[in-house]
């Protein structure tokens, strides 16, 4: 039987310790730390992200405000408001909640966010300072599964890493996080031939695919570490991971289940890059 790698739990432990930071920070500062969240449109999946967000920064003391439009509002409409919210020295982070309708460019909205403010850390800006090593804020599901790993003491130096996926949000950045910590880091994707010999090598294996139970135990290395960043909703609506968790959990050596692994986490580090962003704007 695998570790179970609890992300919840993980996650409610570091949000009390946050939540002590918070505090001090409000103490020594006479201010909270304000984050403003922005949705466009009705999409039921963004809306109960963005009430997750909303209730996570009330129970750490940082002060958010929800800006909701509806789905035909213009492009510029929103950039005015990103530029108000970058000018507004009582908001440290400002986050705009994807996806975007159609009728607004999702990079020219990305590239409004002041870098300073932008606590998803989406922004070319910030993207290469993540690709330098240099950075205030890293994008909240990779530096949640660094954050699991690291409380697991799970080591990756020296480790084969293997990360299924190459998106911005996820696969890119996890990948140059785990080469960070010195992982010998494999990118795999939708063009990967032969993908199961290579992550068969994964000492740590990440999958961030968005196919469900795409990983099956014949794709897994005895004794891995398994990660499933996946989100995905089978047709009787319930929620499964891209891992085919109860056949790889008895070869893994730890596995995060979905829900209650990465997912949980995500919302953690956004609230921990608002408070970075909240200090790094009294310097
Ligand atoms: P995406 O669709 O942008 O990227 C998916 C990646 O999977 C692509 O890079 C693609 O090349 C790769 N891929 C697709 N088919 C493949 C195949 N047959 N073989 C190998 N690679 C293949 O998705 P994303 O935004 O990176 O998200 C991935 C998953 O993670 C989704 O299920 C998403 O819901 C989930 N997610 C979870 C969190 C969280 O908080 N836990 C956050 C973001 C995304």
């Amino acid at each position: 039987m695998a570790i179970l790698i609890d992300g919840k739990a993980t996650s409610f432990a570091m949000k009390e310790e946050l939540k002590v930071k918070i505090e001090a920070f409000e103490k020594e500062n006479g201010f909270a730390p304000g984050l403003s969240v922005i949705i466009v449109g009705d999409d039921p999946a963004s809306a109960v992200y963005v009430r997750n967000k909303e209730n996570a920064c009330a129970a750490v003391g940082i002060k958010s405000t929800t800006y909701r439009l509806p789905g035909d509002t213009a492009e510029e409409e929103l950039l005015a408001l990103i530029r108000r919210l970058n000018a507004d020295v009582s908001v440290h982070g400002i986050l705009v909640q994807l996806p975007l309708p159609k009728q607004i460019c999702e990079e020219t909205v990305l590239a409004t966010i002041s870098p300073n403010k932008d606590v998803d850390a989406f922004h070319a800006q910030n993207v290469g300072h993540i690709m330098i090593g240099n950075y205030h804020f890293l994008p909240c599901t990779p530096a949640g599964v660094m954050a699991l790993l690291d409380r697991y003491d799970i080591s990756v130096e020296g480790k084969h890493c293997v990360v299924i996926g190459r998106s911005n949000i996820v696969g890119k950045p996890q990948a140059m996080l785990l080469l960070e910590k010195n992982g010998t880091v494999t990118i795999c994707h939708s063009r990967t031939k032969n993908l199961a010999d290579i992550t068969r090598q994964a000492d740590i294996l990440v999958a961030a695919v968005g196919r469900a139970n795409f990983v099956t135990a014949d794709m897994v290395k005895e004794g891995a570490t398994v990660i499933d960043v996946g989100i995905n909703r089978l047709p009787d609506g319930t929620l499964c991971g891209d891992v085919a968790f109860n056949e790889v959990e008895k070869k893994a050596y730890a596995i995060t289940p979905v829900p209650g692994g990465v997912g949980p986490m995500t919302v953690t580090m956004l609230l921990y890059n608002t408070l970075t962003a909240a200090k790094e704007s009294l310097k």
